[in-house]
């Protein structure tokens, strides 16, 4: 039984990480992000709601985001843990998780600020499986695992990238102390290769 949250700013690489170690525990990934912009698809009451918001690259409101979290933190699959991907990420949201279940490791990814834009901007999705890519090492525009064709997220405009990392600053920064207060908080350098990151957050996570 383990719950992971995966803690960092919009393009430290909490999504990409998350997915591989996903694999590696075999324990689901649960994605806020991943589950709004579904919502926003299907035009369902959350995504209705939730629309303007992500847009404007402001947080959901937190009652929104938490139902959602309770209920899927509910199902079957979660039983042995999971890894929360963008969740929490305000202190309420925090208090309510904490409320719901046991939280054994927050790793922390950190990525300099200066690293994020280009990371942000150069992001490229997969509609179909998930998947993040960056442009530069797939300019074909195809998944590699599922052949996808790749888009960009209307949130991952600079002129929203931008506010998307003051929220952060402001909103999801103070959880870093919040997890350290209660010796939870393990933080690896986001600004390495790929499987760099995942070696360390591995070691991170067996630590426990
Ligand atoms: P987050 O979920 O934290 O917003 P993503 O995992 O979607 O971040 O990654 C953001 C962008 O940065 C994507 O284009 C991804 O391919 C790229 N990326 C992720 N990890 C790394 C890394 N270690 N080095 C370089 N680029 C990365
Ligand atoms: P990022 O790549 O910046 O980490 P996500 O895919 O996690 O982005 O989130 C995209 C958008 O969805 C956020 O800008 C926000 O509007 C909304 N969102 C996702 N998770 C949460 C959350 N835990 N609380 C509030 N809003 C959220
Ligand atoms: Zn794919």
């Amino acid at each position: 039984m383990m719950n992971i949250i995966f803690l960092g700013p919009p393009g430290a690489g909490k999504g990409t990480q998350s997915q591989i170690v996903s694999q590696r525990l075999s324990i689901p990934q649960i994605s806020t992000g991943d589950m709004l912009r579904a919502a926003v698809s299907q035009k369902t009451p959350t995504g209705l709601k939730a629309k303007a918001y992500m847009d404007a690259g402001e947080l959901v409101p937190d009652e929104i985001i938490i139902d959602l979290v309770r209920e899927r933190v509910d199902e079957d699959d979660c039983r042995n843990g999971f890894i929360l991907d963008g969740f929490p990420r305000t202190v309420a949201q925090a208090d309510a998780l904490a409320a719901l279940c046991a939280v054994d490791r927050v790793v922390n990814i950190d990525v300099p600020q200066e690293r994020l834009v280009a990371r942000i901007s150069g992001r490229r999705m997969c509609p179909d499986c998930g998947a993040a890519y960056h442009v530069s090492t797939h300019p074909d525009g195809r998944c590699g695992k599922c052949g996808g064709a790749l888009y960009q997220r209307e949130d991952d405009r600079e002129e929203t990238v931008r506010n998307r990392l003051r929220v952060y600053e402001e909103q999801t920064q103070p959880l870093i102390e919040y997890y350290a207060a209660r010796g939870l908080l393990v933080t690896v350098n986001g600004d390495e290769s790929i499987e760099r990151v995942t070696e360390a957050i591995a070691q991170a996570v067996e630590r426990t």
